[in-house]
C-alpha cells in the first residue's frame, strides 16, 4: 500500500494521504482533482482510498473505518443554499398532492416502526422538512417536534400549527435526556459532521429513549454491483453528491452511533423504492438506455435485503445496555416495510454477533 502526500494528490486512484492540515475547503466547480482533502468525518482519519468521482465530487472510502464520504464538500453556506426553494428543493411539498401523500405514506410506515418499541412519549424529528412525519406522530399521540434547516419549509410546518424549530440541532432549546425518541429519517448522510449530530441526539434523549433513522447502505447489492459497471456506463446512481456527504453501510453506521453514545443497534435491510432508484415507468419506457440500465439492476435491488444487503437501511438505536428482547423489529408482523417494493424483514448487529437478535 502506497501512501501519497497531498502535493502527489493529484493521481486518479489509489490511497491518498490526507494533509493533516486540510480544513474543509470552498466548492469550487472548476476546482481541479485532488487540490484538497477532507479527513474522515467519522474517525478522523487523513488516509483514503478513491471510490468515485462524479463531475468533480470526489468519493474516497477511509482507509482505517471504512465509511465511505465526500472529501471535497460543499461549504456551510453553499449546503444551505442546497436546501433552499431556490434551489428547487422539497419545493414539491408545497403543492404536489402525489409528493405529499407520498410523504404521508412514508410518515405511516415509520410510525409503524416505531410503534414496534414506543407508541407515545415525546419526540424530536430531525430534518423534519414540511413537518409530515411530525403532524403524523402528533396525530398518532406522540408530543412531536421538529428541527429543519430549510427555513422555507419549517415555516410551512409552523404555518400547519407545528413545533418546528429553524436550524439544526444546536438550535433546538431542549433539556437533556428530556425525549423519549428521537427520529431521522435520511438525514445523517446529509450532515458535515454526523458524530456531532448523533451525540447531540443522544444527549437529548433519554436513557431509555430509542433514535431511529433511515440512511443508504453503500454496501448494497445494488450499490456495489452497479459501481462495477460505473466507469463504463458514466454513471453510478447511488451516491447522489453533493447532498450525500457520507455513504455508510450497516458496519459504518454502526460504528458511528456507537462513538456517538450508543451502545444498543439494530438494523434492518430495505430497498428503496425502484422508481426512485430507476425513474418512473414512462421515463424507462421513452429512454431505452434507462430500461437496459434497470432490466439488469433492479432484480439486485430488489434481491438486496433478503441477503443482508438492501440499499438502504432502517436502523434503530438505544443508549446504555442491550435489553434483548425489547427491540425485535420483526415483532408485530406484517412489517409496514418504508418501501413499496416490500421486503422481508432483516435484523443485524454489525461487529457484534453475540448480541444477535436473530434466534
Ligand atoms: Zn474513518
Amino acid at each position: 500500500m502506497e501512501f501519497v502526500t497531498l502535493a502527489e494528490a493529484g493521481e486518479p486512484s489509489g490511497i491518498r494521504k490526507i494533509d493533516a492540515s486540510s480544513e474543509r475547503i470552498t466548492y469550487n466547480p472548476k476546482m481541479s482533482q485532488g487540490s484538497t482533502f477532507l479527513s474522515c468525518p467519522i474517525c478522523g482519519a487523513h488516509a483514503a482510498e478513491d471510490v468515485w468521482q462524479d463531475d468533480v465530487w470526489q468519493l474516497v472510502r477511509c482507509a482505517d473505518c471504512s465509511v465511505v464520504y465526500l472529501a471535497n464538500p460543499p461549504n456551510e453556506e453553499e449546503l444551505a443554499a442546497l436546501y433552499s426553494f431556490e434551489s428547487g428543493f422539497h419545493t414539491e411539498l408545497l403543492d404536489q398532492s402525489a409528493a405529499i401523500e407520498d410523504a404521508d405514506r412514508t410518515a405511516q410506515q415509520h410510525l409503524a416502526e416505531l410503534a414496534k418499541i414506543v407508541t407515545g412519549g415525546s419526540l424530536l424529528d430531525i430534518g423534519c422538512s414540511t413537518g409530515r412525519f411530525v403532524a403524523a406522530a402528533k396525530q398518532a399521540g406522540f408530543e412531536a417536534q421538529g428541527v429543519e434547516l430549510n427555513p422555507d419549509t419549517a415555516e410551512i410546518a409552523r404555518g400547519s400549527g407545528l413545533n418546528v424549530t429553524t436550524g439544526t440541532l444546536a438550535d433546538v432549546q431542549a433539556e437533556q435526556r428530556s425525549f423519549d425518541a428521537i427520529t431521522m429519517w435520511d438525514i445523517v448522510e446529509h450532515v458535515p459532521d454526523p458524530i456531532d449530530v448523533l451525540s447531540r441526539a443522544r444527549e437529548l434523549l433519554s436513557d431509555e429513549g430509542w433514535l431511529w433513522l433511515t440512511t443508504p447502505n453503500i454496501d448494497g447489492l445494488f450499490p456495489q454491483t452497479s459501481l462495477r459497471v460505473a466507469n463504463t456506463v458514466g454513471k453510478w446512481p447511488h451516491p447522489e453528491p453533493p447532498y450525500h456527504l457520507t455513504q455508510f453501510s450497516a458496519q459504518t453506521i454502526t460504528d458511528a452511533l456507537q462513538r456517538s453514545g450508543f451502545d444498543q443497534v439494530v438494523i434492518k435491510h430495505q430497498c428503496i423504492p425502484l422508481s426512485y432508484s430507476f425513474g418512473s415507468a414512462m421515463k424507462m419506457l421513452t429512454d431505452p438506455r434507462r430500461l437496459a440500465y434497470a432490466a439488469a439492476f433492479a432484480p439486485l435491488a430488489f434481491l438486496g435485503p433478503h441477503v443482508h444487503r438492501g440499499d438502504t437501511l432502517m436502523v434503530a438505536a438505544k443508549p446504555g445496555p442491550a435489553e434483548v428482547g425489547a427491540i425485535d423489529l420483526r415483532k408485530q408482523e406484517p412489517v409496514a416495510d418504508l418501501t413499496e417494493s416490500a421486503t422481508t424483514p432483516h435484523l443485524e448487529m454489525p461487529g457484534s454477533p453475540s448480541r444477535s437478535l436473530q434466534q
